[in-house]
């Protein structure tokens, strides 16, 4: 009997100091949380470097669908920054775009040599130079490599319901053992999009974070 008090009363005890530790984010309301997907590095193609890197007219091969018709295919590539490091079996992420941007961790940085700078996808003006290596030929890029900036994805909808417009910058709480407070985090919101926080491996690791963790936004 004293021994089933005693278990009800730790409980007791534990759960105030958690809620007092924690915050919101042990007490996270479920439709305030976004799921978090861990960007591994990856590379994205235009036409041009697609025929020279797999030969004239070839095509990705999809093998795992990504949010908004994206897709993660079967071909990857080599990456070798200017200390002539390699980094091999980089995948290439469908369908082909614009301009080539090749998304490394600051780790990969290191190793590679390269100093690529945090951005958001897309904007790749005074990025940094990396070579590409597929099977059938190398493409040496001026600029397209770059540590993608974490972000969230919503859709009109999710945006609505978190008070929050494309563009705007949020904090998302990571509430494991190693966590901590993810500054900086931008909004961007299209249709097309389902809710998702994009980091990288780095992040991920540094923080304690798993794919598919469910993280408050804490302040918008
Ligand atoms: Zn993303």
């Amino acid at each position: 009997m004293i021994q089933l008090q005693n278990e009800a009363l730790v409980k007791e005890i534990t759960a105030r100091i958690l809620e007092q530790l924690g915050g919101r984010s042990v007490a996270a309301d479920p439709g305030k949380c976004v799921k978090v997907g861990v960007s591994a590095r990856h590379i994205h193609l235009c036409r041009k470097d697609m025929d020279t890197l797999f030969g004239p007219g070839s095509e990705l091969t999809p093998l795992k669908e990504l949010m908004g018709g994206q897709f993660a295919a079967k071909e990857t590539l080599t990456i070798i920054g200017l200390k002539l490091r390699p980094i091999e079996n980089v995948r290439v992420l469908g369908p082909l775009r614009k301009q080539t941007q090749v998304e490394i961790s600051a780790t990969d940085g290191i190793k590679l040599g390269v100093k690529a700078p945090v951005r958001l996808s897309g904007d790749l003006d005074g990025s940094a130079p990396i070579i590409l290596v597929g099977p059938k030929g190398a493409v040496s890029l001026e600029q397209g490599c770059i540590v993608a900036q974490r972000h969230i994805h919503m859709s009109p909808e999710d945006a609505k319901r978190f008070g929050v417009h494309d563009g705007q910058v949020v904090s998302v709480q990571a509430p494991s053992e190693r966590g901590g407070l993810l500054e900086n985090v931008p909004v961007r919101v299209d249709p097309s999009f389902t809710l998702e926080m994009h980091i990288d491996t780095d992040e991920a690791n540094a923080l304690g974070i798993r794919q598919g963790d469910m993280l408050p936004i804490v302040c918008g």
